[in-house]
C-alpha cells in the first residue's frame, strides 16, 4: 500500500514515516521544511520504499500527481505551535485552510482515503474534563489571534465532513492533544522540549502565567500507533476522534517533574503571559481528552506513562543537545 504523508518531515510525520517504512508500506513525504527538518528523515533516505518531495502542499500540480499515485493520504502539514501562529498569523491561516482544501479536492477526484489532522485547540476555553468530540466549542474574539489556529482547523473539519457527506469521500478527522517525544522542537512554543532544554542547561524553566493551567501529554509513538490503526478502520470513516494522553498535569508540576528527571538545578520562573506572548493572549486553562471514542473504534488508546515518555524524550535531547 502506498501512503502519502503531508508534513512528513515534521515531528509526528517523521515518526509515522519511520513506523510505516518499517512495516513495509511505500511512503512518500511532502514537506517544505518550514517547521520540519531533513534531519528527521535522514535515516529513511536510503530506504527503497521511501520518497521525499521538497515542496509546499499549496503546489496543486505536485499534489495532484502525488495523491493520484497513493492509496491513502495522511494530512499533517500545517502551521503549528502557538508561538509560530502568533508570529505568522496570515501564512498560518492560508496554509491551514488552503492546504487542506487542496488535499481534500484531489483526494475526492481520485477517491483516496484521507486522514485529516486537527487539534485539541478546536475545543477552545473549556474548563470541564474530559473533552468529547461532540462538545460545544468556545473561542475568544478574533482580536486574540491565538483562536485563528482553532478556527482554521475547524474550517478544515467542516470541509472534510462536507466532502464526506456530499461526495462520500472517505475521511477521518483526528484531534491531536499535546503530543511529545523525540524530534519535537521547542522553537515554535511547545512546552516540553523547551522545559527539557532549559533543565539540561540549568537555565530557568519558564512557566507562563501561574502554572496552574493543565494539559495531558501523549507519547508520539502512541499517536503513530493510533494513526496506523485508524488508517485501516472502516468504522472511523466520517468521524472526528480525539487522540490524547491520560494523565492531567499542571504546567508548574510538569516543570518540577522535568527538573527532577533531568537532575537539574534550574530555578522555576513564573513569566507573565504578556512577557511571553504579548498583549491579547489567552491560554487554555485545562485540556483533557475523552478517549472513549478512540478506544471503541480501534481498541487502543495512548497508554505510555508520562514519566516514561518524559524519560525517553530527555534521553533524546541529551543525545541531540542542539
Ligand atoms: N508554556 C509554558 N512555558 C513555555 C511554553 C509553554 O509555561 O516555555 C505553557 C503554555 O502557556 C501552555 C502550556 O505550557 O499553558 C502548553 O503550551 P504549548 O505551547 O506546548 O501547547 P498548547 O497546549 O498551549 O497548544
Amino acid at each position: 500500500m502506498n501512503v502519502l504523508i503531508t508534513g512528513g518531515a515534521g515531528f509526528i510525520g517523521s515518526n509515522l514515516a519511520d513506523a510505516l517504512v518499517e512495516k513495509g508500506y511505500s511512503v512518500t513525504v511532502i514537506d517544505n521544511l518550514t517547521t520540519g527538518s531533513l534531519d528527521n528523515i535522514r535515516g529513511l533516505q536510503e530506504r527503497a520504499n521511501f520518497h521525499y518531495i521538497n515542496d509546499t502542499i499549496l503546489n496543486e500540480d505536485v499534489m495532484e500527481g502525488l495523491i493520484k499515485k497513493n492509496d491513502c493520504i495522511i494530512h499533517l502539514a500545517a502551521a503549528v505551535g502557538v508561538k509560530y501562529v502568533l508570529e505568522n498569523p496570515l501564512t498560518s491561516i492560508e496554509t491551514n485552510i488552503k492546504g487542506t482544501e487542496v488535499v481534500l479536492r484531489f483526494s475526492n477526484i481520485y477517491k483516496k482515503r484521507v486522514l485529516i489532522a486537527s487539534t485539541s485547540e478546536v475545543y477552545g476555553k473549556h474548563m470541564h474534563a474530559p473533552l468529547k468530540e461532540d462538545d460545544n466549542l468556545i473561542y475568544g474574539p478574533p482580536s486574540t489571534m491565538r483562536w485563528s489556529y482553532a478556527a482554521a482547523k475547524l474550517v478544515d473539519e467542516f470541509t472534510a465532513l462536507a466532502y464526506h457527506r456530499t461526495k462520500k469521500l472517505e475521511i477521518v478527522i483526528f484531534r491531536c492533544f499535546n503530543t511529545i517525544g523525540p524530534r519535537q522542537t521547542g522553537l515554535y512554543g511547545m512546552v516540553v522540549p523547551r522545559f527539557i532544554k532549559q533543565a539540561l542547561r540549568d537555565e530557568p524553566i519558564t512557566v507562563y502565567g501561574d502554572g496552574t493551567q493543565t494539559r495531558t501529554f501523549t507519547y508520539v509513538k502512541d499517536v503513530v500507533n493510533a494513526l496506523i490503526l485508524l488508517m485501516a478502520c472502516d468504522k472511523a470513516i466520517g468521524e472526528v476522534v480525539n487522540i490524547g494522553g491520560q494523565e492531567e498535569i499542571a504546567i508548574k508540576d510538569l516543570a518540577g517533574l522535568i527538573k527532577r528527571l533531568c537532575n537539574s538545578s534550574s530555578e522555576i520562573a513564573l513569566i507573565p503571559y504578556d512577557n511571553a506572548y504579548g498583549k491579547d493572549f489567552e491560554d487554555m486553562m485545562r485540556r483533557v481528552p475523552s478517549l472513549e471514542k478512540l478506544e471503541s473504534l480501534i481498541g487502543f488508546s495512548p497508554n505510555t506513562p508520562l514519566d516514561e515518555t518524559l524519560r525517553a524524550t530527555i534521553e533524546y535531547f541529551r543525545r541531540h543537545p542542539d
